[in-house]
């Protein structure tokens, strides 16, 4: 098994629970590291800043950009998201599994950069019970939810591009599959190089 962590994308349209999907995963496992990204959109009423987000103004979101502190970026419905770079790089080398939860814009930047990063779609049972799921958490006003609603239309034409795609209808049972695809990734024989020389050597004694 890989010791070091490994990245892990989770993407899926506004509203079909990745958010609830992420609390429950971490609380019923340990080894997960959840990125707190960066936004320029205001808080939710509930929302605290350095726990969900890190609600930054635009002048500091482009600053950061500059710098180099953010390991990939993209406009969302007009709000800048972003994922820092140095919790990532500094959880994954302490071998903590880490989660982004970021929508496909950043996904594919990710996957460009680091190709072994595997990318999860998370969807709805159905576009109804999307709808009914984003009105239902009553967060957003009827403009934003429209608007989100249109940028699943755009973002279903790339869900194709992602490794694996789970339904969230059940969450227990969607909890249960994220963990075990997450988990095989520490599998991989790319990923256990040194395993691999090691046995080479001690093979090596019988030759
Ligand atoms: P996202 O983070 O993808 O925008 P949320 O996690 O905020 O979505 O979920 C949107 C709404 O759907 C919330 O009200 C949440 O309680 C509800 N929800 C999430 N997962 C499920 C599920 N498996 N079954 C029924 N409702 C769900
Ligand atoms: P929300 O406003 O509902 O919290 O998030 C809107 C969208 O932005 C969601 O699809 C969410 O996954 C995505 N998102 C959150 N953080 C990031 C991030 O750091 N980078 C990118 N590219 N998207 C993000």
């Amino acid at each position: 098994m890989s010791e070091q962590g490994v990245m892990v994308v989770i993407s899926g349209f506004s509203g079909s629970g990745k958010g609830t999907l992420m609390k429950a995963l971490l609380e019923r496992y340990p080894n997960y590291a959840l990125s707190v990204s960066c936004t320029t959109r205001a808080p939710r009423p509930g929302e605290v800043n350095g726990r969900d987000y890190y609600f930054v103004s635009e002048e500091e979101f482009c600053r950061m950009i500059r710098d180099g502190e953010l390991v990939e970026y993209a406009c969302y419905c007009g709000r800048y998201y972003g994922t820092p770079r140095a919790y990532v790089e500094q959880r994954m080398a302490e071998g903590k599994d880490v989660l982004l939860e970021i929508e496909i814009q950043g996904a594919l930047q990710i996957k460009e950069k680091f190709p072994e990063t595997v990318l999860i779609f998370v969807m709805p049972p159905s576009a109804a019970e999307l709808k009914n799921r984003l009105c239902g958490r009553g967060t957003e006003t009827e403009d934003v939810i429209n608007a989100r609603l249109h940028r699943a239309v755009e973002e279903a034409q790339d869900m194709d591009r992602y490794d694996y795609l789970l339904v969230n209808d059940d969450l227990e049972s969607c909890v249960s599959l994220l963990h075990q695809v997450i988990q095989s990734q520490h599998f991989k024989a790319a990923s256990q190089k040194e395993r691999i020389d090691t046995i080479r050597q001690e093979l090596k004694s019988f030759t």
